[in-house]
């Protein structure tokens, strides 16, 4: 299949099969070299570790073509060593942050037609993944592991632009045992799983997870990080250890402070201050930053003044900002931007 033949326009956010995928295995406690193929499928063990014990991690990232025709990376040194991090939470080895950016190189070059192209609101997604694969039945982490990067092209997250969303406190804890929060790992999106179906049966997009200990702190949603808007214009979002952190979010505070001289400020925030904030936005690398609307805590509702029509004017300059700087119209920070060498 070649460019061509998709219609980029009306991609949505889902699995499109491409040619080659990245996949190294790890046995006897070394990665082998790791190269190409064209097989999606996987054949596993029956009692393989990812299945028992659910020893798996994961990346998101973006791969995107530049007004002037290049193909580019956003800052995937930081999705290398978040999922080391990761790795090491869920016992499992970590694979070489260097062999990491040099996977993500391989695999968008060899399927460079599928990157589309400048301008269709369309992108591509990397989906860098590991878990263990031979045989485990008693409780003990796996010795053996593959690490795969597949890549798909995606439409926006959300249809029709960034349609300000509804949230619902949500009484569910997000991350399964307490700790885990603050990697991408399987097993807290399976624990999310039922609050986001249950959110959605009650006619919300997303739920707001609040801190399990006290339950007065809002932590973020289930696979996006916070933040707000002062009315006086500042960005502040939520500081926790049990929330996974967003590259998508320290790019935005950045940008907040260096490209738009905003004061950031990274701290606690009270379920019982968000009614006092100006705009509200969920951040990661799918959506960018989705506006959120309004939010309901057990009937109370919050509204934001910027509504349920579009995205706040804030929320917009930083969205402007950093898609800006993404896609190649706006200058960099340096090693934020990492070019794909197509042969
Ligand atoms: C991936 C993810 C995010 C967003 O992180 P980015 O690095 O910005 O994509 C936020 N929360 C959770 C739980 C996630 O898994």
């Amino acid at each position: 299949m070649s460019n061509k033949q998709l219609d980029w326009s009306n991609l949505g956010f889902g699995y499109i099969r491409t040619e080659k995928r990245y996949v190294s295995n790890f046995k006897n406690g070394a990665w082998d070299e790791g190269g190409l193929n064209e097989d999606a499928n996987i054949v596993l063990n029956e009692c393989a570790g990812v299945f028992q014990y659910a020893q798996t991690v994961f990346e998101g990232l973006k791969a995107y073509r530049t007004e002037d025709g290049r193909i580019v990376t956003f800052r995937p040194d930081l999705n290398a060593s978040r999922m080391a991090e990761s790795a090491k939470r869920l016992e499992m080895p970590v694979f070489p942050e260097d062999k990491f950016i040099e996977a993500v190189e391989a695999v968008v070059a060899a399927n460079a037609d599928f990157v589309p192209p400048y301008g269709s609101g369309a992108t591509m997604y990397l989906r860098p993944y590991m878990f263990g694969s031979n045989p485990v039945i008693g409780v003990k982490p796996a010795t053996e592991y593959q690490f795969r990067i597949f890549v798909t092209p995606v439409g926006p997250y959300f249809k029709g632009g960034a349609k300000p969303l509804t949230l619902r406190v949500c009484d569910f804890d997000r991350a399964a045992p307490r700790g885990t929060g603050h990697i991408k790992a399987g097993l807290n999106y399976a624990m999310s799983l039922h609050a986001i179906v249950d959110a959605h049966n009650q006619g919300y997009d997303e739920n707001m997870y609040l801190d399990s200990a006290t339950r007065t702190k809002v932590e973020e949603t289930g696979g996006a990080n916070f933040i707000f808007i002062t009315k006086d214009g500042k960005l502040v979002t939520p500081k926790s250890d049990t929330i996974l952190p967003s590259i998508t979010r320290r790019s935005l505070c950045y940008v907040a402070k260096e490209y738009l001289g905003m004061e950031v400020e990274e701290r606690e925030i009270l379920l019982d201050e968000v009614k006092d904030f100006a705009e509200c936005g969920l951040c990661g690398t799918a959506a960018v930053i989705s506006p959120v609307g309004k939010i309901v805590d057990h009937g109370k509702e919050i509204c934001f003044p910027s509504g349920m029509q579009e995205m706040g004017s804030i929320t917009r300059k930083l969205y402007d900002t950093l898609t800006g700087i993404q896609m190649g119209r706006i200058e960099a920070p340096a090693g934020w931007i990492h070019e794909i060498n197509v042969k």
